[in-house]
């Protein structure tokens, strides 16, 4: 029996991999330097997994900036607009730049498209491929880094994206033809794959890992024939290491399975935490003969101790079902955060019911000891036992119990007739207001104790008076406070309910250098006082016009937490919900009468397979209705989303019963607007006007146009003008202007309707 993981957390210990990088993109430091750390961080991964006893260790798990991207740059997919970026570098300073223009840009060059890793809140780059891209092993990285653990003395098993995965992540370069796919690239990439596989082998690399959690989607699962392809080719192949394939995220489902063990692979990675029908699937196969199985379960995606006696009694039966089985976490560690042995501030109660990286791997060397001995050793390994009393809250089940589902709100026309104040065009914003250098100094300051509540409550007054005024100013209809009070809309929250916490050093990458620190959801919430009310009826004193109270809803407040597992996320959804609702009755007794709350993750916890669809969207809106349906008629319920890729869940969108929905649209030209009309959707709706993502100040005469195209589809009074997310990262020289922009364009719009 041995042990392995897929990949673990690269960003270092104390985020060392941000500083460099970031360092080098400001000049501060030469390639060399940001090469040496880069250097340093692999090998301290590679001695960690080697010195917790982890048998199998993982190498090209480490990146610059992230591993689709560095796919893209190994096989040649750099676009043509990225070449000139090197322009008067060589050798190694001209690689990095291409590299990390294709993450972020250059002065008029946009970088790549960047998206979600799957449901997870990991981003990735999205390759551009088009019919004339010509795969090509155009880099050595994985041999390098391999090449460099071997200098160690760790022997590893590079990890690379394979190639079904790579191909389905791509998307069709402008200009590729109509019905032109990435995929249609197939066979010109394998011999690149097959090329440096025979590179790795002859390097010493006994096995190499291919990533393919494509599989675990409906869309990887349906391509069979190209999975048979690939392997069939790459297996084929006469001089190569043995080939791990690895799936997660989910279960394989049963003809991927059977693909993948027809095929000359002769290691099959599979999920068995996010996805333990694999189980079922692995008997239906009636197992993998003489094959491996790498066995996921120990949880790479949240942060709860595994139950190893539940763990072990679920392998064993299913260790002959293959020829030897290898004991590893569910996916990469990549998702959690490194060390639990940081965390000094956490309760005890907690803290035992936990497990970070480093801890996960002292789980996966346990169970793989247990296996091979038969037993646990004395005293180690105990399950976690059921959630501590003091962690529950019986009152808040018992409210939860009589509410039930919460009646319908009333007569939705009249109410989204009434939204605007009767006005067609009501403008407003999504939220945020940019969070300036004095805002974040005045929350530090207040944070290290530099200053007293009553100055940073002083200061942030200060702020909302002047984002009031600035908003009046410009004309705005629908105002709001700015958020200037919140470091991040999830953890700010979390901060304040009671049955989540907060780490001290808990980083997770969420793309490139970005990392956040997701909040931990261990026992009942509930809310101990009001939250928002003070900040929203302090704003909403400072001006005659309606301000809007912007709150968190239930599924992206889970979405972006390490959620408890002994119970249903439904289930702990409705005790958000149910703080919600609590505070926006708090809210209208101040006397606000518009309230914001955001599912911006709604569509991220979409799961990968559409047949569980029905059942996450059954609760995510009946989450977010028990939040929203104690309000009176003549409250606007207002929510939104940062994406526009709606075709799946438009009915869903319908079912919230919001009043008004604001979304992305800026940059899919309202081509959503035309789909949410085909599909009878009969609310309010604001389609982001101009994208906020861009330093770009967007003109009126755009910003016209584009409301005149969402007016093809939808009547005036229920088209919203708002920018399509949150200001908080712009700064006031884009923001003004573009506000001014889009209200008069709004007027202009108007106009023409009244004439
Ligand atoms: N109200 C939040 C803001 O404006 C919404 C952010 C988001 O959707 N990501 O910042
Ligand atoms: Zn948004």
């Amino acid at each position: 029996m041995t042990t392995t993981v897929h990949g673990y957390p690269r960003i270092g210990p104390a985020r060392e991999l941000k500083r460099a990088a970031e360092a080098y993109w400001a000049g501060d430091i030469p390639a060399a330097e940001l090469d040496a750390v880069g250097a340093r961080l692999r090998r301290g991964v590679w001695t960690e997994l080697r010195d917790a006893g982890i048998e199998e260790i993982p190498s090209n798990t480490f990146s610059y900036y992230d591993h689709v991207l560095d796919t893209a740059v190994l096989f040649g997919a750099v676009p043509e607009r990225f070449r000139a970026a090197a322009d008067g570098a060589e050798g190694r300073e001209a690689e990095l730049r291409t590299y990390f223009a294709m993450a972020r840009g250059t002065e008029g060059v946009p970088p790549l498209e960047m998206t979600k890793w799957f449901d997870t809140n990991y981003h990735y780059l999205v390759p551009e491929l088009g019919p004339d891209t010509r795969p090509h092993l155009a880099g050595g990285k994985p041999l390098s880094e391999y090449v460099q653990a071997r200098g160690l003395g760790v022997e590893t098993r590079p990890v690379l994206v394979g190639p079904l995965t790579f191909l389905l992540l791509a998307k069709a370069a402008p200009g590729a033809p109509e019905g032109w796919r990435p995929l249609d690239l197939l066979d010109d990439l394998l011999p690149a794959y097959a090329e440096l596989l025979a590179r790795l082998k002859a390097a010493g690399a006994g096995v190499v890992q291919l990533d393919e959690p494509v599989l675990a989607t409906d869309e990887g699962g349906a391509e069979t024939a190209a999975l048979r392809r690939a392997y069939d080719v790459l297996g084929g192949a006469a001089d190569r290491p043995e080939l791990l394939v690895s799936t997660y995220f989910g279960a394989i489902g049963p003809d991927a399975l059977e693909v993948l063990k027809a095929s000359p692979v002769e290691r099959i990675g599979l999920d068995l935490v996010a996805g333990p029908e694999s189980v079922d699937d692995l008997v239906r196969v009636s197992g993998l003969g003489a094959k491996t199985l790498v066995a996921g379960v120990v949880d790479g995606r949240n942060v709860w101790r595994t139950d190893i006696p539940a763990v072990l009694a679920r392998l064993t039966p299913l260790l002959g079902l293959a020829g030897r089985v290898v004991v590893g976490g569910s996916c990469s560690l990549l998702h959690v955060p490194l060390d639990l042995g940081a965390e000094t501030g956490l309760d005890p109660l907690l803290r035992e019911r936990l497990a970070f990286a480093r801890q996960k791997l002292d789980e996966i060397v346990l169970i793989g000891r247990a296996l091979t001995e038969g037993a646990l050793p004395e005293g180690a390994g105990h399950a976690p036992g059921p959630v501590p009393a003091a962690f529950l809250d019986q009152r808040v089940r018992a409210r939860l119990d009589a509410l039930g589902e919460g009646r319908p709100r009333a007569g939705f026309e009249e109410r989204v007739a009434a939204a605007g104040g009767g006005r067609p065009l009501p403008t407003t914003t999504i939220g945020s207001f940019p969070q300036t250098a004095d805002v974040r100094r005045a929350r530090a300051d207040h944070r290290a104790g530099r200053i007293g509540t009553e100055e940073y409550e002083r200061r942030m007054r200060a702020e909302i008076d002047r984002v009031i005024a600035l908003q009046e100013d410009i004309g705005l209809d629908v105002l709001v406070h700015g958020e200037p009070e919140r470091n991040d809309m999830v953890q700010y929250f979390a901060e304040r309910l009671a049955g989540f916490t907060t780490t001290e050093h808990g980083w997770v990458q969420s793309y490139g250098t970005r990392c956040v620190r997701p909040p931990i959801l261990y026992g009942d919430v509930a809310r101990p006082e009001p939250i928002t009310v003070g900040w929203t009826t302090y704003a909403q004193s400072r001006t005659d016009r309606p301000v809007k109270g912007m709150l968190t809803g239930p599924v992206t407040m889970l979405a972006w937490s390490f959620v408890r597992t002994d119970q249903p996320l439904g289930a702990t959804a409705r005790q958000v919900a149910l703080a919600l609702r609590d505070e926006i009755a708090d809210l209208e007794r101040a006397g606000i009468r518009h309230v914001q709350v955001d599912e911006a993750a709604l569509r991220e916890l979409l799961p990968l397979r559409r047949d569980r669809h029905a059942a996450y969207l059954e609760w995510a809106i009946g989450s977010f209705r028990l939040a929203t349906s104690g309000t009176a008629a003549g409250t606007t319920v207002h929510t939104h989303m940062c994406y526009s890729e709606f075709g799946r869940i438009v009915g869903a969108i319908e079912a919230l019963d919001a009043d008004v929905t604001s979304v992305e649209a800026a940059r899919s030209h309202m081509e959503l607007v035309d789909d949410l009309a085909e599909a009878g959707y009969r609310r309010g709706i604001g389609p982001g006007v101009y994208d906020i993502h861009s330093p770009r100040v967007p003109s009126v005469e755009e910003i016209e146009a584009a409301l005149r195209g969402a007016l093809r589809a939808v009547d005036p009074a229920r088209l919203w003008v708002n920018p399509d997310c949150g200001l908080k990262t712009r700064d006031y020289a884009q923001v003004e202007p573009a506000l001014r922009n889009m209200v008069e364009a709004a007027r202009r719009v108007r106009a023409d309707l009244a004439g």
